[in-house]
């Protein structure tokens, strides 16, 4: 698979060349780089995206879950041509910011209030500096596997490029455990911050009893549950704490929310974002040239009121099943160790037959997870490498038979 790889795309092995002579290993993302060298995406358009040698794949990966909308929906790119008719950056307040946050706060109700930043990870940032700040506590506990951004990120050991923040990190979806975590740290404890589905940690649900026992034995400790929905803010109109019926203290939100353009929000309790409002003599600081952009915003209003409505949030929830059911289905029919986890429309392969709890569960021989992704690729399917599939709202049903029928011919490879 490998060498057909390299043979088909010279064009990309170009280009990855040129970049490596500027950017080191040619990449500026860690996550896109892969051996040999990773497809160089020329463009995309609806559910297509096309390579720099011409080949045409259906873009299973949706930019990471970013990509909700599909490449250039009509909408949202109409609300960004009109924004970029009143200038890209203002310097001041705009018309736009107070409709997309009032949109926010409707939809998660456990955000009285938010603010916006640029990214997932800064709005972890932040949302960690509010509970150290609002507790007057240093200590967060995080869970193996998580990611909360390029510098909060706890797969393996961690990593060295991490915030130095006092991080416990506990194990997923392992209640007794991280309950007895927390009464050993409770009184240094500020925060408990979770993803309710590990993302790029597998796509691995949380039990909703985990998630349940984590709200009560925060608030017996004093220290604030935060929701990192960066991700799983698309599995209903509301997150995951809508289909659950959990109100954290403090919710993240990144990706899709920003309509594709580069987006993060924190937000929780009126009373604990206070501590940001600028009249405040003692007011925490939060800063950020690009935090209210007029092309986010305007992208963030669109995507959500004419797109992404609370019923289209719904169906596409059930057709994520519906598709993740059926992919399971034959993968047990075929009697293979493979499985596609997740939640609504995010899903991720693994190669074991066994239930995944946590991401030692989801360990696996990993030339197999190459050899799926060099076999999707080269049957026209674009997943990332490690076998996350986030689907995109023009994606359809004949598109996405196509990939289950390329499934079964991988299987039977
Ligand atoms: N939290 C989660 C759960 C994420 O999946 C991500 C990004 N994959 C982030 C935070 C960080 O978001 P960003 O890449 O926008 O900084």
């Amino acid at each position: 698979a490998r060498a057909a790889y390299v043979a088909r795309n010279p064009r990309s092995a170009e280009i990855h060349a040129e970049a490596a002579a500027v950017m080191p290993g040619g990449n500026t993302r860690s996550v896109l780089f892969y051996d040999p060298f990773p497809l160089a995406i020329a463009r995309g358009e609806g559910a297509f995206i096309w390579d720099a040698d011409g080949h045409r794949y259906l873009d299973l990966l949706g930019e990471f879950t970013a990509g909700l909308y599909g490449h250039s929906n009509p909408a949202v790119r109409a609300a960004i041509d009109s924004a970029l008719d009143g200038g890209i950056n203002l310097g001041g307040h705009n018309l736009l910011e107070p409709k997309l946050a009032r949109l926010v706060c409707d939809r998660f109700p456990a955000m009285d209030s938010v603010r916006f930043t640029n990214s997932g990870t800064e709005a972890n940032l932040m949302a960690i500096a509010l509970a150290k700040a609002a507790t007057g506590r240093g200590t967060i506990l995080v869970f193996h596997g998580a990611y909360h951004g390029g510098v909060l990120s706890f797969g393996g050991g961690g990593s060295p490029v991490n915030v130095p923040h006092h991080f416990i990190v506990a194990p997923y979806n392992d209640t007794e455990g991280t309950l007895a975590l927390i009464a050993r740290h409770g009184p240094d404890l500020a925060a408990v911050v979770v993803e309710p589905m590990l993302g790029a940690g597998g796509c691995i649900p949380a039990r909703p009893d985990f998630l349940h026992a984590l709200r009560d034995a925060t608030a017996d400790a004093g220290a604030l549950l935060i929701f990192d929905e960066v991700m799983t803010s698309r599995t209903s109109a509301g997150g995951r704490q809508a289909l659950l019926g959990l109100t954290p203290d403090l919710t993240t939100l990144g990706k899709y929310i920003g309509g594709g353009m580069s987006f993060g929000a924190f937000g929780g309790r009126a009373a604990l974002m206070a501590m940001f409002d600028p009249r405040r003599p003692d007011a925490l600081p939060h800063a950020g040239t690009f935090n209210n952009n007029v092309l986010t915003m305007a992208a963030g209003i669109a995507g959500l009121t004419e797109v992404f409505t609370p019923e289209i949030a719904e169906r596409h929830r059930e057709r994520g099943e519906a598709v993740r059911g059926q992919l399971n289905a034959l993968c047990r029919q075929q009697g293979v160790a493979m499985q596609f986890t997740g939640l609504g429309s995010l899903m991720n392969a693994h190669f074991t037959a066994a239930p995944i709890e946590d991401p030692a569960g989801a360990a696996c021989d990993n030339r197999l997870r190459d050899l799926f992704f060099f076999d999707m690729a080269e049957a026209g399917f674009y997943l990332a490498r490690r076998g996350l599939a986030a689907l995109m709202l023009p994606l359809t049903d004949a598109e996405l038979d196509g990939f289950r029928n390329a499934v079964a011919r991988f299987i039977e490879a």
